[in-house]
């Protein structure tokens, strides 16, 4: 009976299930607080105290039982609004009570409503010494007998059944004690029932190394073993293109962290090992160029390369640029998109299939199965996260004998410990510096009392020659309205900026396609100076002339998306600026966010800034990887962990490849195991 329920509503299978469904937090009756030093985040609290005062106030459903508990330090109010009659009865003014429970702040002051409560009494005191745990549960089981008290009865009971031989050690021993590890079985013993915040601590460090060592053993196993079998194509020579490109062609100097990328992709082209490299660098940090060197490297090799990209107008871009570069280098660059058809695609799928098309650029569909290379030697991905797995296998088919290699870059910089996780069986490259003589984008932030100084400033811009993004935020449930709030935007920008002097385009995600490249061209060719927009500027717009952007109710934004956002400004030689609005009255989180923006430009610190805000789930590109489902380790907090982690799997695994020795016999058949239930990840590159 009680095995159903546990079944069904928390998919608790074995006892092992059982034990290894933490708490998620613990009620810490071990210490008394002092009245002063409480915080709003303190939390449950227990204190000792005197009650003062016990009066019933307001009428009907405000109805309720106001005390004040009060002790050598300060006093707090205790509430009741059920069983008011009752309670009255059983205390008396003047005794000294134990009170437990949530603090809530109020006035200037803090109030506990229906707080446990007891008086003092050895006994009492005595059991009142215990680090409590509280499980995660849900109405059923509290309805069917299975509450918290139970749950820990239950669980103090089969713990007391087991032994250390129940928890045979996973870790080599030299781990355990190179940390101080307490064993398997007390780190499950004090992480339910631990006898103060110090052996808890201890115990969940235990537990939160072991499950990240595990992911990073299996991880680290995956990309060796894909090393092992997957074989590539050998780009031994460095060859005309490349060097005539570096010598004559290439417009400036590459910034260090450009040749460090280079460097790493030429090393992983020469082993004849498939590469997979995921190259993450800010927006406008140059990755472009990277992208097309690399590609050179497999033109000289005799193959052929291509790039695709997850819109239209950013393949279209790179397809420009490209051009461009190579404009003198006799090298043929063609484009493919939906929009390429007839005799135009007829003509271009003969050409690359002869090999006469060098390099190919395009969007999704460069994948589709009729398109056939003659040699692809070298496939490079932008922006990442919006390819799935699918397609990137689509994408490998395309070389023979061995699969192209890979480069796949974004401008979505994520964490450095949260890379480890999800691309933690990929090379990574950073390009951590931007190109010499940009001038950092100023942010600002303003709230509505500011209004007519940001339309000075607009004007004065204006006056300057220069364009100006205004940026609304647009998400689906709250759709109409804030198309509507565009629209009033709009309005009341056409009032401060009137025609004819001033024309002003429209932009969002609802207008026809050919509405909205019309707007975008007008603004493209300096006919508009100020675009009201959506998000759908976030991504492929590039205007150089644009110098300005005011984002309206900032606080709606999420921090990597502000971020994208304002990649958009700064791409000229002019300071530009980067304008925040939000109302006055703010959440603590938002402003984190808003102070965040201002005092920095670096896509790095700022995802950074993000996973503490609002942890690894909600980063972009990490919510199906399925990978993050800890149940312990944070990523927001954990960083230390997982590094450390990773450089002893790193360590063993190169010592030891195969676990065969035996200080690794327990961590193998462990691993196996766990290999076993984890199959799926196997797929993620
Ligand atoms: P992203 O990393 O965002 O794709 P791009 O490759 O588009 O950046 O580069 C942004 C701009 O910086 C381009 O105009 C490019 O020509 C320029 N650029 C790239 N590398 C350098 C460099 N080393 N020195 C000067 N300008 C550079
Ligand atoms: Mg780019």
């Amino acid at each position: 009976m009680r095995g159903d329920l546990l079944r069904k509503e928390l998919s608790v299978f074995t006892f092992q299930d059982f034990l290894f469904h933490f708490p998620f937090r613990y009620v810490d009756k071990t210490k008394f607080h002092d009245i002063k030093n409480l915080t709003e985040e303190s939390g449950e609290v227990q204190i000792k105290g005197v009650l003062r005062r016990l009066e019933v106030l307001g009428e009907g459903a405000k109805k309720r039982l106001v005390g004040t508990l009060r002790d050598a330090t300060g006093a707090i109010e205790l509430v009741w609004f059920k069983g008011i009659y009752y309670i009255e009865k059983q205390l008396v003014i003047g005794t000294e009570y134990v009170v437990y429970g949530r603090l809530t702040s109020f006035k200037d002051g803090f109030s506990m409503a229906h707080p446990e409560i007891e008086t003092i009494n050895p006994e009492n005191l005595e059991r009142a010494e215990t680090f409590a745990p509280v499980y995660p549960s849900t109405d059923k089981l509290n309805n069917k007998g299975l509450d918290v008290k139970a749950r820990r009865k239950l669980m103090a009971t089969l713990l007391q059944q087991l032994t250390e031989a129940d928890f045979p050690e996973n870790l080599p021993n030299y781990l355990v004690e190179k940390f101080r590890f307490p064993s398997r079985f007390q780190a499950i013993q004090h992480i339910h029932f631990p006898s103060d915040q110090k052996e808890l601590d201890k115990a969940q460090n235990r537990l939160k190394f072991e499950e990240l060592f595990f992911l990073q053993m299996r991880l680290l196993q995956i990309k060796r073993r894909r090393k092992d079998t997957i074989k590539g194509h050998i780009f031994g020579n460095i060859g005309e293109y490349f060097n005539n490109f570096y010598e004559k062609h290439l417009p400036f100097s590459l910034t260090n962290a450009q040749k460090r990328v280079l460097k790493e992709i030429r090393n992983d082209l020469k082993t004849g090992i498939q590469m997979n490299r995921l190259l993450q660098g800010d927006v406008g940090s140059g990755k472009t160029i990277v992208g097309l060197m690399t590609m050179l490297m497999a033109l000289d090799n005799g193959f052929q390369a291509c790039l695709m990209a997850p819109t239209e107008i950013l393949a279209q871009q790179h397809y420009q640029s490209i051009s461009n570069y190579v404009k003198e280098m006799g090298l043929q660059v063609g484009f493919l998109s939906g929009s390429v058809t007839g005799k135009k695609r007829e003509k271009l799928l003969q050409l690359l299939a002869s090999g006469d098309i060098h390099i190919l650029i395009g969007t999704h569909a460069l994948i589709e199965d009729w398109v056939v290379f003659k040699n692809l030697g070298l496939a490079i991905t932008d922006e990442q996260h919006r390819f799935g797995v699918k397609q990137r296998a689509q994408l490998w088919k395309k070389g023979h004998p061995y699969p192209p290699h890979v480069l796949v870059m974004t401008a979505t910089p994520i964490p450095r410990t949260l890379a480890m996780t999800i691309y933690g069986d990929l090379d990574v490259s950073v390009i951590d510096e931007l190109p010499p003589g940009r001038k950092a984008i100023q942010t600002l932030h303003k709230t509505e009392n500011h209004r007519l100084q940001v339309i000075e400033f607009m004007r004065q811009e204006i006056a300057k020659g220069r364009q100006i993004y205004i940026v609304y935020p647009l998400i689906e449930e709250s759709e109409k309205l804030d198309l509507q709030n565009l629209q009033e935007g709009y309005e009341a920008i056409s009032r401060e900026f009137p025609m004819p002097q001033y024309q002003i385009s429209i932009l969002h995600g609802r207008m026809k396609p050919s509405d909205k490249d019309f707007e975008m061209q007008r603004f493209v060719k300096n006919e508009t100076q100020i675009m009201v927009a959506t998000t759908v500027i976030e991504v492929g717009v590039n205007v150089p002339n644009a110098s300005a952007m005011v984002i309206e109710n900032t606080e709606r934004f999420g921090l990597s998306q502000l971020h994208q956002l304002r990649g958009r400004v700064g791409r000229g030689a002019e300071q530009s600026y980067c304008i925040l609005m939000s109302s006055f009255k703010l959440s603590a989180e938002s402003r984190e966010r808003i102070q965040t923006m201002c005092r920095t430009n670096n896509g790095f610190e700022i995802a950074e800034a993000d996973l503490k805000l609002r942890g690894p789930g909600n980063i972009e590109g990490t919510q199906q990887s399925g990978i993050l489902n800890f149940r312990l380790a944070d990523l927001s907090k954990d960083g230390e962990i997982v590094k450390t982690a990773r450089e002893i799997a790193y360590r063993i695994l190169e010592n030891d490849p195969l676990l065969e020795k035996p200080e690794h016999a327990s961590l193998k058949i462990y691993l196996d195991a766990y290999a076993k239930k984890t199959k799926a990840w196997s797929k993620i590159s």
